[in-house]
């Protein structure tokens, strides 16, 4: 069944409704899973059983084909042109001081480690600090993801500096994966926090794209937010849909996820029927939002009047999978 024909069968005109349809009563969308995400990617075993393995972490460290990034304010040097990316490895004697953590070995062996510090001189002519924004769709599988894991653990022990249950300063263990504190002996995990984000279309098909009001002129996206404490994903779904819009949705169905550590946010990707298509929109959030016909996306997109996230993003993604094909432009 495709999305469009699982929508138009799925909702009653007329019908409002906040619940949401568990995938067994078959009412749910058949929208395509999501793959190849550009920071959902990587080939390097994480190794967590060796995190503490001081023997293994030394000769690791100490042999001269360890590779190492440094993350500095989430950049590290890449070798950085317009089709393409790879990282710019140091050797751990090179590696400046800072909080270092294990990424992961691959398959013959080769050891990566990440150092949370001042980046390294520029090397080569097209070697520069870049964001994980801009070089991780050009980067391989395995850098994509060793830079993913590194910026996120990084963000971490930038701002995760002291025990939350006494304000004394704590020290990195399981090789920068987790942080203790030395007076009470508790232990903390870098933190994550989970957003939701989706596609909403109504019986006709339509997307439902929205400017957020902090956003410049133009810039339009799907619907995204936090979930709650105490609160389901699919929940943060029906919920912000219905804040932001006034949209109740009664099929809500999982796509896919990517880590988006900037600074620490995984994206949970979602697609949603409407069960009204009457928007309402929550004012000091959102700017405006409308219903896009395939046509008159692209049709908005070649005029100029709206502008698209970029391929890195799962917003991005998501679209695409509801539009059919590559999409033009984006900000
Ligand atoms: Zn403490």
């Amino acid at each position: 069944m495709s999305a469009a024909s699982a929508q138009g069968d799925a909702v009653p005109a007329g019908t409002v409704s906040g619940s949401i349809e568990p995938a067994s009563q078959g009412l749910t969308l058949a929208g395509p899973a999501l793959s190849g995400l550009a920071l959902a990617r990587g080939e390097v075993d994480r190794v967590a059983h060796l995190r503490a393995d001081a023997d293994w972490l030394k000769a690791a460290w100490t042999d001269p084909a360890t590779r190492v990034i440094v993350v500095e304010r989430g950049q590290a040097l890449c070798e950085l042109t317009d089709q393409h990316a790879a990282l710019a490895f140091i050797a751990p004697p090179e590696a400046p001081d800072g909080v270092r953590f294990l990424l992961g070995v691959e398959a013959d062996g080769l050891a990566h480690f990440g150092v949370a510090g001042p980046l390294p001189a520029q090397a080569g002519p097209d070697v520069r600090p870049a964001y994980l924004r801009e070089a991780g769709p050009l980067l391989s599988d395995r850098d994509a993801g060793l830079l993913t894991h590194a910026v996120a653990l990084a963000n971490w022990h930038e701002t995760f500096t002291h025990c939350p249950r006494c304000g004394s300063p704590t020290d990195p263990i399981a090789s920068g994966h987790a942080r203790k504190c030395p007076v009470d002996g508790s232990e903390h995990f870098p933190r994550v926090d989970p957003a939701m984000i989706v596609l909403v279309t109504d019986p006709a098909d339509r997307a439902l794209l929205a400017r957020n009001a902090q956003w410049p002129e133009r810039r339009v996206s799907i619907l995204a937010g936090f979930v709650e404490a105490g609160e389901s994903a699919e929940q943060a779904v029906a919920r912000e849909v219905a804040e932001e819009t006034g949209i109740a949705v009664r099929a809500v169905t999982y796509l896919g996820s990517q880590p988006w550590p900037m600074p620490q946010s995984l994206m949970l990707g979602f697609r949603a029927a409407a069960a009204n298509t009457d928007i309402n929109v929550d004012a000091d959030e959102i700017a405006e939002a409308n219903w896009y016909s395939r046509d008159e996306l692209a049709a908005a997109i070649a005029a100029g009047t709206i502008r698209l996230p970029p391929p890195v993003s799962i917003a991005h993604r998501i679209i695409e999978t509801w539009y059919g094909s590559d999409l033009p432009g984006s900000w």
